[in-house]
């Protein structure tokens, strides 16, 4: 898989003797994690993973120096069982995703580490990782954060529609890999679909409300696009990839000086 993590934040490229001169207080890991699933006709299975490695990448090159970051290896599989019937999605279960972080935050602890960073780019790990920054933090101690997708930048030119029920595949996600991995992209095979309108306001909504229903993807969008891709750009993607990165390396900065001692 291609990396935008620069060689000197890439913690798999170190040696062990490397990794032992490594401030243990201090040091801050990343360990992103994100999906191999369908996106439609038009995106590659790995989007969720590229645009995380896309966008820790731009975010490490960000960062001052001297702040000891480094990004773990991506754990490429995540809960998809909602993109499950269409070939090519690769999902693991709830408790085999637990379990993953969970050992790696053992080896991370065991190996004397104090902070740790879950930087997820997939909306079903999402609950999961809240549960498991919370787990790490009691039976390890680590010192565990949890940073989700692009950090509610704006998303500038975004339309509302877009902006309520772009779940999956659509604008934002496309026009991230028009900037970044364009052959990737098959532009002649758009679809559009949304699965709720917001000029009509249910009660039951898919998601972002009180009353909500579990959807499957091929319940309610034959093609797996949940958006609209088409008016995706290169130049929107780079702009917003740039904020993104702005912004997950300032909260990166933060976390990397939060105090590991709780404070009185
Ligand atoms: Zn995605």
């Amino acid at each position: 898989m291609r990396t935008w993590i620069p060689n000197t934040r890439n913690f798999a490229y170190l040696n062990w003797k490397q990794v032992d001169a490594l401030p243990r207080e201090s040091t801050l890991l990343v360990l992103p994690t994100a999906a191999i699933e369908q996106h439609g006709p038009h995106l590659p299975l790995a989007t969720d993973t590229l645009i995380n490695n896309l966008l820790l990448g731009q975010a490490l090159e960000k960062l001052p120096k001297e702040l000891p970051v480094y990004a773990l290896p991506p754990v490429h599989y995540g809960k998809s069982n909602e993109h499950i019937g269409f070939p090519g999605t690769l999902s693991v279960s709830a408790s085999t995703f637990m379990a993953v972080l969970r050992d790696l935050g053992s080896s991370i602890s065991s190996a004397g580490f104090k902070k740790l960073v879950l930087y997820n780019t997939h909306g079903g790990n999402t609950s999961l990782i809240d549960v498991m920054a919370r787990d790490l933090r009691a039976e390890f101690g680590l010192r565990t954060f949890a940073l989700h997708g692009s950090g509610g930048i704006a998303f500038e030119g975004l339309n509302p529609q877009e902006r309520a029920y772009g779940f999956h595949a659509g604008e934002v996600e496309t026009a991230f890999l028009l900037a970044s991995v364009p052959d990737l992209v098959d532009r002649s095979a758009y679809t559009v679909n949304y699965i709720a309108d917001i000029e009509k306001p249910e009660l039951l909504r898919p998601e972002n409300a009180s009353a909500v229903f579990a959807w499957l993807t091929r319940d309610i969008a034959a093609s797996g696009v949940l958006g609209d891709p088409r008016p995706a750009t290169p130049e929107n993607g780079a702009r917003w990839i740039e904020e993104a990165a702005t912004y997950l390396a300032a909260a990166l900065e933060v976390m990397s000086r939060y105090p590991n001692q709780p404070t009185k």
